[in-house]
């Protein structure tokens, strides 16, 4: 249900309200808009209390929530999150350019990509220490040393770093170097990840899993909104299906679908979305027509030895011609690329 406070309702009565739902045994989520304050109030049980929390104080209504994810619902916050962080800036009109390699191979590497991504208008450093590789025997990602580099490159360039942690038990060790965590396609629904990166304090880049559906990435967006971390980011980062000419299928219209339903701003990853170089710029810019709130993209100082995905990383030339076309698109569509603010 949400409980939706009058304009003007006092802090005592929200308060009061707060309390009264939480005495049902129900978890009380107070989001204060602009306009007004609503009171989620999130639990197993139906509509019972409706009517004697509509009697409150400076209550207006009490409505049921309709979708199966709550917090995460537009129903519950009309207003759009901005996650800001760092460098950093995603939503709300402010599309966030997130760029790196796929894994942090070394200093010299992820320093030089950091300061080429940068030079060319990126506003986030990407880069994997823990690396989810299909196969045991692939490269598995330097891990702490990792996170060193790319703490070095945010001392280097002033990038906010999105780096993935892909267990529970490592989640302190990558929130201690990280801006942002990002949880792989992988791990979408790896819950009690979810919750511990959701208490972690620090920003997630949820990455859809393959074969979510929409409600599913959501209700895994809600387990990080449950346990009391706002600042979630969805990301679409293409589907598996019987087509094979791209390594998986990139549906932009996730983008639309999705601010239609969530308040959460939308990144699009044309990198893994299509696994080849060349169809990253026309994705990109058509991810940011769609509307967007930011992109991830792999760049690399030499794509053909990369010890991961290197035929769908740019280099640095291509990165900094696909920014060129990206901040076209989005200045047509009224949106701009910019760091965060005093970031
Ligand atoms: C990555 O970002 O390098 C990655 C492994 O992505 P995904 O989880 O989308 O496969
Ligand atoms: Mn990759």
């Amino acid at each position: 249900m949400i409980v939706v406070m009058k304009r003007g309702a006092s802090p005592e009565q929200i308060q009061h309200m707060i309390e009264r739902v939480e005495g049902l045994g129900l978890k009380a989520h107070p989001i204060y808009g602009t306009e007004r304050t609503v009171i989620a109030a999130i639990g197993e049980k139906r509509d019972e209390h409706r009517q004697s929390l509509e009697s409150g104080p400076g209550v207006s209504e009490v409505v049921p929530i309709l979708a199966p994810y709550k917090v995460a619902s537009r129903e519950v916050r009309p207003e759009s999150t901005v996650v800001r962080v760092g460098s950093l800036a995603v939503g709300n009109g402010i599309v966030g350019m997130i760029a790196g390699p796929c894994s942090v191979e070394n200093y010299e590497q992820t320093v030089d990509t950091a300061r080429a991504v940068k030079e060319a208008g990126a506003t986030a450093l990407r880069g994997g220490a823990f690396k989810p590789r299909t196969s045991p025997y692939s490269f598995q990602g330097l891990k702490e040393e990792g996170l060193k580099i790319l703490a070095a490159a945010r001392d280097e360039t002033g990038l906010a770093v999105v780096t993935e942690v892909i267990a529970t038990e490592d989640v302190d060790l990558v929130a201690r170097y990280a801006d942002v965590l990002q949880i792989g396609a992988r791990n979408m629904q790896n819950y009690r990840l979810l919750e511990a990166a959701g208490g972690s304090g620090k920003p997630v880049l949820l990455k859809r899993g393959p074969s979510a559906t929409m409600d599913e990435l959501l209700l895994a967006a809600e387990y990080v909104l449950n346990a009391g971390n706002p600042n979630v980011m969805l990301c679409e980062r293409g589907i598996r299906t019987f087509e094979s000419h791209t390594r998986f299928t990139l549906p932009l219209a996730s983008i639309p679908y999705l601010h239609e339903r969530t308040h959460l701003p939308v990144v699009v990853d044309p990198s893994h979305g299509t696994g080849h170089a060349s169809l990253v710029a026309p994705m990109a810019s058509a991810a940011i027509a769609a509307g967007a709130d930011g992109i991830i993209m792999e760049v690399h100082p030499d794509p053909e030895v990369a010890m991961s995905d290197g035929f769908q990383s740019l280099t640095f030339y291509q990165f900094k011609e696909t920014m060129e076309v990206c901040r076209r698109v989005a200045e047509a569509m009224g949106r701009r690329i910019v760091p965060n603010e005093g970031g």
